[in-house]
């Protein structure tokens, strides 16, 4: 226990820890059911039951106590109908978080509009309301927040900021499946809610999504552009196709297979247990962290009524660990325990998969090295001081919180010891 695991030394814990995704008995019968079923895709003729793709549909929008929901291929196709549905495109710009995946970007480049990079707020790391204040401009269109890690973004002030501005507001919940603000779940508070279910999140197929909406008109073009154009046909009767050729507006295939359908059509059963596990675990861990000197529990806003956690995040002051930041701090967890612990993501100013250089297709969108100009200290100092520990680890038992309590101890005890891991992000150009 002298030596830290990342210098060869004997780990904290080496008993492992859930597995993720959580396979159970009903996701392996959802499947077969499929499998059997022939009908693999919306696209194949209707059966006599509900396909598992509109069941789903139907029970996610449930849970999130709201009207619509278009279930997609992956969480960037839902953001890419989101700002298609709200007909956003060539010279507009959309305001987004300066820490979050790149997809945030990404999927605004896809609609030829330019993302504008606003900093984020200390205390959550989630999008700055004052920030986005300040980046409004005569071209902003939208407002795209990401509800981040286990956090949700100040949704009282976002949407009156985006009322009082005309912005239309996308709430990016890929992180977030259960989350509440003020007792009403996310993915609901904005025009237009998007989900990822790919293999990490906390509601999962491996890969799939969905977007979501109280609103019937852009639920309507939402449907259309994920499939082709087409939409449900009114009575749809066994034996013929289920899709017909609506037309209204122009769309790609962004469909999920019926096969992904009937997984998450299980794994939602498990999910409001799983997320009462993990937040009563994660606040076990609270306690535990706050023991101890230089380490601090990343805080939700007091709004946040259910609290998930994609990530469960603690901020360090490098001055309690020998000067070392978060990515060396958490390489040298990951070595004591076998667990998750990573660093936040680099700021999107300077992220290694930003790369708009790189391909023909955005040379129309004008000014889109500003993303590398953007001023990000908050993210920047998160990206110095956060770590965060992927969610499966919050499924163990509530004992094993002190395993990783003990680890973060043993790593700053030793913390002259350590080597320093160079920053992932790469410079600005
Ligand atoms: C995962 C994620 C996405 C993208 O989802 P995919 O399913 O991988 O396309 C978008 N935004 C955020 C914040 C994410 O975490």
């Amino acid at each position: 226990m002298t030596e830290l695991a990342v210098n060869g030394g004997s780990q904290v814990w080496s008993g492992g820890w859930p597995a993720w995704p959580s396979q159970t008995p009903a996701t392996t019968e959802n499947v077969l059911r499929c499998l059997a079923s022939h009908r693999w895709a919306i696209s194949g003729p209707r059966l006599e039951d509900p396909g598992f793709e509109e069941r789903f549909a139907q029970k996610f929008a449930d849970f999130l106590g709201l009207e619509y929901c278009v279930p997609t291929a992956n969480g960037s196709s839902g953001l890419v109908i989101a700002l298609e549905a709200l007909d956003i495109g060539i010279g507009d710009e959309v305001i987004v978080p300066g820490l979050t995946w790149v997809a945030s970007a990404s999927t605004v480049m896809a609609v030829n509009a330019l993302p504008v990079v606003v900093d984020v707020d200390g205390r959550t790391m989630c999008i700055d309301p004052e920030a986005v204040r300040a980046a409004i401009g005569p071209r902003t269109r939208a407002v795209n927040v990401v509800h981040l890690y286990n956090n949700v973004c100040d949704l009282t002030a976002l949407r009156e900021l985006c009322r009082r501005h005309g912005l239309a507001l996308i709430e990016d919940c890929a992180q977030a499946h259960g989350a509440a603000w003020e007792g009403r779940k996310v993915g609901g508070w904005g025009d237009i809610g998007a989900f990822s279910m790919q293999q990490t999140k906390l509601l999962t197929a491996g890969e799939g999504g969905a977007a979501t909406t109280r609103d019937e008109a852009l639920y309507r073009r939402m449907y259309q552009l994920r499939s082709d154009g087409r939409s449900r046909v009114q009575v749809p009767r066994p034996g013929e196709m289920e899709l017909s050729m609506l037309g209204e507006v122009m769309g790609s295939n962004y469909c999920m297979s019926e096969l992904s359908a009937a997984v998450l059509l299980a794994q939602l059963q498990e999910l409001p247990r799983q997320n009462t596990h993990r937040a009563a675990n994660a606040q076990r861990l609270d306690a535990l962290l706050e023991q101890l000197p230089g380490v601090a529990p990343v805080q939700a806003l007091p709004q946040v009524t259910e609290r998930t956690h994609y990530y469960y995040t603690f901020r360090i002051d490098p001055a309690a660990f020998a000067d070392h930041t978060a990515p060396t701090i958490a390489a040298a967890l990951r070595a004591e325990t076998g667990a998750q612990f990573h660093p936040v993501y680099p700021p999107l100013s300077r992220h290694p998969l930003l790369r708009p250089g790189s391909k023909r297709r955005y040379q129309g969108i004008q000014n889109l090295r500003s993303m590398e100009k953007a001023h990000l200290p908050e993210a920047e100092r998160a990206h110095r001081e956060c770590v965060t520990l992927h969610h499966s680890a919050l499924l163990a038992e509530p004992e094993r919180m002190q395993v990783i309590a003990d680890a973060i101890e043993k790593v700053q005890r030793h913390a002259d010891r350590l080597v320093a891991i160079p920053d992932s992000g790469r410079s600005p150009l």
